[in-house]
């Protein structure tokens, strides 16, 4: 596809009304949804980290730094732009201590992180001496050394040459930078936090500290983009050569700024162009890297080399690996049971202060919903394996999935053959939409 040939992103009333950019959220990053959780279902939890882990399965960490030192005008995440130090010490302190309380439970069992994953948030935010001291504890009291991966998130003006060194010689293996757009007036009326001259340089920085790998994320369809900027954007980045980038196709969720405006004007289409034109700008970039040598790994992600460059937290954790989530809002899965921590700052930190785990809602899926768990996840790669499913469930998917599997062949986006079910390229740039259809009818909204 030329750039010639992009549309323009705007929104367009003379888009059917599945194709417009509403509020809300197509993205699906677990099952059963989030709005199923309950207080109630705590006790669930609480049980499965009394319980020894079932052999052979990996164990993972996660820490929300949620604090940034401004508020995308597109973010939905619990994050803080106006803690001090001082609270910030006092937040790093309680996970420290949640991670703690985890470490005496039974169902750590004697293993030590296959992944670590610092996600925000910023974790860049805080200074290199509160990193420092962070990560020291957490080593402490759990060893990574038999980490496969560890991956930071970056924002990029909060880096400096030396914090950089620091978080590789931390044992950082992922470095993911939160670049989203190179173009300086589309990061501003997005609020973004950083401008454009800071990505080079940060960028710099990393590649000379010699990551193992470093991860561009970008977004497509940003409020005020233009084909001429995207094009821009997915040049540079091609330049930059980044072992890994990831493309999200923007949304507007409801507790963002843009919605809070959306609502204030009483407009219930977006400022952003709709599906079908946001869908062809990254058709576009993921051709411009394909012609620079690069494979796509999932519905989001292009590396420069398919067969080397893994994501090892999105790998094992779709794969139903357990991941203690610490921090303020973080989800779990231990254990086959989901859970999310306390969102509120206060009572986040009371409960630690009380010697509690921190868990506000939990949900134990049934042995249904955690086979479609795995398949949705898994099928965000594009392709799954028939034989994993009747391995590890006792099912064949195509059979059980019977109805969706037809409908989505029928439309030309899934093919199944004798090993593997496959999307194709239209379907894999709608794979959030899609995987709607295999929802129970009780989750589908
Ligand atoms: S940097 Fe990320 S987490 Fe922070 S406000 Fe922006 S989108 Fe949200």
């Amino acid at each position: 596809m030329s750039i010639e040939s992009l549309s323009v992103l705007q929104p367009d009333a003379s888009q059917p009304d599945e194709e417009q950019t509403t509020a809300g959220s197509y993205f699906v990053s677990n099952y059963p949804p989030y709005s199923f959780w309950t207080p109630q279902q705590v006790p669930s939890a609480l049980d499965a980290l009394d319980r020894a882990p079932l052999p052979g399965t990996p164990l993972g960490v996660y820490l929300h730094i949620p604090f940034c030192r401004k508020r995308c005008h597109f973010c939905y995440f619990k994050v803080y732009t106006d803690k001090n130090a001082a609270e910030i010490e006092t937040y790093l302190d309680a996970a420290v201590s949640e991670l703690e309380l985890y470490t005496k439970r039974a169902f750590i069992g004697g293993r030590k992180p296959r992944f670590v994953y610092f996600g925000g948030g910023t974790p860049s935010y805080i200074s290199s001496s509160q990193l420092e001291r962070l990560v020291a504890r957490m080593k402490a009291l759990l060893p990574w050394d038999e980490a496969e991966e560890v991956a930071f998130e970056c924002e990029p003006g909060t880096l400096t040459e030396g914090k950089i060194k620091l978080i590789r010689e931390l044992g950082v293996t992922r470095l993911s930078l939160g670049i989203e757009h190179f173009d300086e007036t589309v990061l501003q009326i997005n609020g973004r936090a950083h401008g454009a001259r800071e990505i080079g340089r940060a960028y710099d920085f990393a590649r000379k500290m010699g990551f193992p790998q470093i991860n561009i994320d970008l977004i497509a369809g940003m409020v005020g983009d233009t084909p001429e900027k995207w094009r821009d954007a997915v040049r540079k980045t091609v330049e930059l050569a980044p072992d890994s980038v990831t493309i999200y196709q923007m949304e507007v969720p409801y507790n963002t700024t843009i919605f809070k405006e959306m609502k204030a004007r009483n407009e219930s289409i977006a400022p952003v162009a709709p599906w079908r034109v946001k869908r062809e700008w990254v058709e576009y970039a993921w051709e411009e890297f394909e012609r620079h040598g690069y494979g796509l790994r999932s519905a989001y992600t292009a590396v420069k080399d398919v067969e080397k460059t893994k994501f090892v937290y999105t790998d094992m954790l779709w794969q139903g690996a357990d991941m203690i989530g610490l921090g303020v809002a973080s989800f779990s899965h231990v254990g086959g049971v989901h859970y999310q921590n306390e969102h509120d700052w206060d009572q986040y930190l009371a409960a630690l202060q009380e010697g509690r785990p921190p868990i506000y809602r939990a949900l134990k899926p049934t042995g249904e919903e955690r086979l479609i768990r795995e398949f949705i996840l898994q099928l965000k790669r594009g392709k799954l394996s028939r034989r994993y499913f009747e391995d590890k469930f006792g099912i064949d998917p195509a059979a059980r999935f019977a109805e969706p599997v037809g409908s989505l062949a029928q439309r030309g986006f899934l093919s199944v053959d004798a090993d593997m079910m496959r999307l194709n390229r239209e379907g894999l740039l709608q794979v959030d939409r899609l995987l709607h259809e295999f929802f129970l009818p009780q989750h589908k909204q």
